[in-house]
């Protein structure tokens, strides 16, 4: 329950007295703290905050300091507040007490688009050598880190804790902890972890959600087994960390033993935990399940519509995603860019050219300004429809410097639209951006054969060697009775691996009997053409799906996700495996969903 307060701040003031109270001035001084104190708690906003603010200007007391602080300290923590005010303030307080400095850390760091200010604010405080900071000042100053993600100041605010002596203060340690979790330094996180004694449900939560961002699922779910069994009770907090672990590495059993384990133990689904279950349930290839989930919610927010707005369209329901769109504005609630990148890459991944452009063209009336991300899937559908040369005119006009995905999607776009012409200037802009990832060495080669340009395709390998190109691996991962298996090219530490050969082997036979041509030409290393199609036959979503046959029978459904995209060869031969054993296989690649059932899938060859 919030309380009000209709406190008339005038009546408040008079009672601070103009003369000593008592003999002693220390005890008068007390006495009038007291009286600030309770004037600031029954504070309802800033109008009266100013109104004390400006009675203390006009009778300096001896209690001006104190009360200058507890102003300072309202103006920047309450939620009424102004931080603008605050550092005004601040400003009029010739020796601020480290109570004052902690407000200012704390206050600037809750703002709405973060900053590093809380980093140099407290630079200043250290610089200043007076007062020292406390335990306080360290743990808020890591989360200002962990905000902005500010890796190299948090290790230094770290060192500083180790020097001030402050390192083994519960409250710096758990700040150390989410710091390290928050910047994916999951080793430093868990090395802080294993120091900590009196590790509560906050110090699990941060280890888990480390876990979590970096998607090692079997690690969160580990750490989330052995917190329950020193008797600690998760919260929601902790079920959305467990849940984004499961979405990340599309475990979908694991997802639904935990969504089950929370209607069992009556932890209370919130917003953000519906959300969390409507993201993981359409990461793991369960759409309906996540549509029931969104049904479900009583409200909703522009998250929540955004995650099922977004999760229609990876998995190519375009109509539905642009229906669920329309009952968004419907119903008044105001997307955000998440928003849009849901709908307009539904309209890239199927095509639809005029809506895309219309939806485009609504986006600044939503006061949304375009980022990054909406460039690049306009310039995605242009390309992929065949407007090639409009795309190209669209990004030499984009009013912010296009990144490497958006000059690589114009890049395919070139390809298929045969204009190599442009070929060049767009390679240019490319590896300038991306000297170092093999994908765009690849790529131009590519574009480079399909115009026989077989001097230049020679060049690019030579250019690869030189700037010692390594290939990103690709990663393949599914999940087998509640863990979570990964592999990758070449990658033979697998205990089964020779059952998986097996496999592979009788694929390999199976498909080459239909008369499949293996596509090599995006093996680019210089090899036979037998080892070519060896290298193809091991990617690693084959050595997963493999695995998957291996362990499951039909109608289980194989799920694999991928952390690149998959590549045409993979994508026919995934094909012809879900016709040839009747096996149905979800495929998420870097992109999207492809379901394979009885020979076709579901992104009609269009990715
Ligand atoms: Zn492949
Ligand atoms: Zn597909």
């Amino acid at each position: 329950m919030i309380r009000r307060y209709s406190a008339n701040p005038r009546k408040l003031l008079n009672k601070i007295p103009k003369q000593p109270l008592s003999s002693s001035p220390k005890q008068h001084s007390e006495q009038e703290d007291t009286l600030i104190t309770s004037l600031l708690q029954k504070c309802p906003n800033m109008t009266t905050l100013r109104q004390i603010h400006a009675h203390f200007l006009k009778c300096p007391s001896p209690s001006s300091h104190y009360a200058l602080s507890k102003i300072l300290a309202f103006a920047a923590l309450s939620p009424s507040g102004d931080i603008a005010y605050a550092r005004r303030v601040f400003d009029q307080i010739p020796h601020p007490n480290i109570f004052t400095w902690n407000s200012l850390i704390r206050g600037c760091s809750l703002i709405q688009t973060p900053t590093k200010e809380p980093i140099s604010i407290y630079k200043h405080l250290v610089n200043s050598c007076f007062p020292s900071p406390n335990t306080f000042t360290i743990a808020f100053v890591l989360k200002a880190c962990s905000i902005v993600m500010a890796f190299f100041e948090g290790r230094q605010i770290h060192s500083h804790a180790c020097k001030y002596g402050l390192d083994s203060s519960p409250f710096v340690q758990t700040g150390l902890l989410s710091f390290y979790a928050k910047c994916e330094e999951i080793s430093m996180a868990k090395l802080v972890f294993d120091e900590i004694t009196d590790r509560n449900l906050i110090v699990w939560s941060a280890m888990i959600s480390g876990y979590a961002r970096i998607g090692m699922v079997n690690e969160a779910l580990g750490m989330f087994r052995e917190m329950q069994e020193v008797g600690i009770s998760p919260d929601e907090v902790t079920m959305v960390s467990v849940i984004s672990a499961c979405a990340k590495v599309g475990a979908l059993d694991l997802g639904k033993w935990v969504h089950a384990f929370i209607d069992r133990k009556g932890i209370r689904i919130d917003m953000e935990l519906s959300t969390a279950l409507i993201d993981m349930y359409a990461k793991c290839g369960l759409i309906e399940k996540a549509r029931e989930v969104f049904d479900e919610m009583e409200v909703r927010d522009t998250m929540a519509w955004s995650s099922m707005v977004v999760g229609l369209a990876i998995h190519g329901l375009v109509k539905d995603a642009l229906e669920l769109f329309s009952r968004m504005l419907q119903m008044k609630v105001k997307p955000n860019h998440v928003t849009f990148i849901g709908i307009l890459s539904a309209c890239a991944h199927s095509g639809l050219v005029s809506e895309g452009r219309r939806l485009w063209s609504t986006m600044r009336e939503l006061g949304i300004e375009p980022m990054m991300e909406h460039y690049g899937c306009i310039v995605d559908l242009l390309c992929r429809t065949g407007h090639f040369e409009e795309a190209y005119t669209f990004v030499n006009n984009m009013p912010i410097f296009p990144n490497s995905i958006i000059w690589r999607t114009l890049l395919v776009g070139c390809k298929n639209s045969r204009s190599h012409d442009k070929a060049e200037i767009i390679a240019k802009h490319l590896l300038e951006l991306e000297p170092l990832n093999a994908e765009n060495y690849v790529l131009l080669s590519n574009v480079y054969a399909s115009g026989s340009q077989w001097e230049k395709v020679s060049g690019m390998r030579k250019k690869m060697k030189d700037n010692e190109v390594k290939v990103v691996p690709g990663l393949s991962s599914i999940e087998i009775d509640g863990y979570v298996h990964e592999f990758a090219v070449g990658d033979e530490s697998h205990p089964e691996m020779k059952e998986i050969r097996k496999i592979l082997r009788d694929i390999s036979e199976r498909v080459q009997r239909t008369g499949h041509q293996p596509w090599t030409l995006s093996v680019l290393h210089d090899v036979d053409q037998e080892e070519k199609e060896n290298a193809l036959c091991e990617h690693s979503e084959r050595l997963a799906i493999a695995f998957g046959m291996l362990k499951t029978k039909a109608p289980v459904v194989i799920r694999v996700v991928k952390n690149l995209r998959a590549c045409v060869d993979c994508h026919e031969v995934t094909k012809i495996i879900s016709k040839l054993y009747g096996r149905e296989i979800i495929v998420r690649d870097r992109v999207r969903f492809h379901r394979f059932v009885e020979g076709t899938c579901s992104c009609n060859d269009f990715w």
